[in-house]
């Protein structure tokens, strides 16, 4: 039986479904957050609950753990390089420090070859004014957004004047493009051209927000080898360790760009628990712990809907099918555009 002790910083569902796939193999988990409410705190083995700067309880945590991984990308890069000295973090601090800015992130997949999106870094916003050429477009802050938080949509230079748009953080202006549709590629790599990917997952999104996302992606087969040799690239070039998450857009004549990458497992991949052997939790815990590397099978193809907000009432009071996989985020309060759960229907 394995002795490993996983830490895991952040305490939201991704954590709570990282520590119920450690259970699953014997691994041992700690939790660490900044939420006293956390839903992880149910499924793991030990709680600690401090602000990521403090000190003491860094040390607290890390002193329970062997290895430390992270359910989330907005860790400040220092304090997951503090850690670091302390006890191995994968993936790596210094993947995280690219990939947490949206910036940088653009700039290292362009400099694999890799399509993205046309973009530019905005300081202020008198700069607008002559970016033509990326509009319309989608301004981003730089750091520290998701599900569409810190983004605007920018027909013309006259909507930024309207917008109050705080110009003191950094901004990134992406042009806007023309969606026919949306897909993800989860990879798991364990060592050198050692990995295992899942087939791609379509996504419809709503407001930014997932919504659905399913498996086989209705895509050609020239599109599906692109997005998986993308994504071996990224996750070889990055000497990643765990799963990580490629999100692709595919436009109008069937161009593929990379959106953005996440570094650690994600909401398009809930699927992979019931409709593959190993899910892509499961796979995280066993790259980052070192254990053995299993090869995937699919068992079934899937489709995987968010629950957001008050639909969490309904879904609660409802019975499910043997082929429904209903998964209750337990968050303690209901808030709208809050992902609450999910639902997975396998199907042949
Ligand atoms: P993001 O937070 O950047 O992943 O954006 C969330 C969602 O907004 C994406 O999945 C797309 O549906 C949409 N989106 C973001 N950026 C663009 C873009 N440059 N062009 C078209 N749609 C976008």
């Amino acid at each position: 039986m394995s002795k490993i002790t996983l830490g895991i910083i952040g305490g939201g569902q991704l954590g709570s479904m990282l520590a119920l796939a450690a259970k699953k193999i014997n691994i041992k988990t700690v939790i660490f957050s900044d939420d006293k409410e956390s839903p992880a705190q149910r499924f793991s083995d030990k709680f600690i609950y401090g602000k990521y700067d403090d000190q003491q309880k860094i040390n607290e945590f890390v002193n329970e753990v062997e290895i430390i991984t992270y359910e989330f990308e907005n860790i400040p890069y220092k304090t997951l390089n503090k850690i670091n000295k302390l006890k191995p973090v994968l993936p790596k601090p210094s993947v995280n420090r690219i990939i947490q800015h949206r910036l940088a992130e653009k700039d290292f997949i362009n400099k694999l070859n890799i399509r993205t999106t046309k973009y530019i870094s905005i300081e202020k916003k008198s700069q607008i004014d002559a970016l033509q050429d990326f509009l319309p477009g989608l301004l981003k802050t730089t750091t520290l957004g998701y599900d569409g938080k810190g983004q605007y949509l920018i027909n013309s230079t006259t909507d930024v004047k309207s917008l109050n748009i705080d110009f003191s953080r950094g901004y990134i202006l992406e042009k806007l493009v023309k969606l026919k549709k949306e897909i993800s590629i989860i990879i798991t790599r364990f060592n050198s051209k050692k990995y295992e990917i899942y087939e791609p997952i379509e996504n419809i999104h709503e407001n930014q927000i997932l919504k659905e996302s399913k498996i086989p992606a209705s895509i050609d087969d020239k599109l599906l080898q692109l997005s998986k040799s993308w994504a071996i690239q990224i996750s070889e070039e990055l000497k990643y360790i765990g799963t990580l998450c490629v999100e692709f857009f595919i436009d109008r004549n069937d161009n593929l760009y990379v959106n953005e990458i996440a570094p650690r497992v994600h909401n398009s991949g809930h699927l992979t628990i019931n409709a593959y052997n190993i899910s892509q939790f499961e796979n995280h815990i066993r790259a980052v712990c070192g254990l053995e590397q299993i090869t995937l099978k699919k068992l079934s193809n899937a489709k995987m809907i968010n629950i957001i907000g008050n639909q969490i009432t309904n879904y609660r009071n409802k019975n499910f099918t043997k082929n429904e996989f209903f998964f209750d985020y337990h968050k303690k309060e209901i808030k709208d555009k809050r992902k609450m759960g999910h639902l997975t229907i396998i199907c042949k």
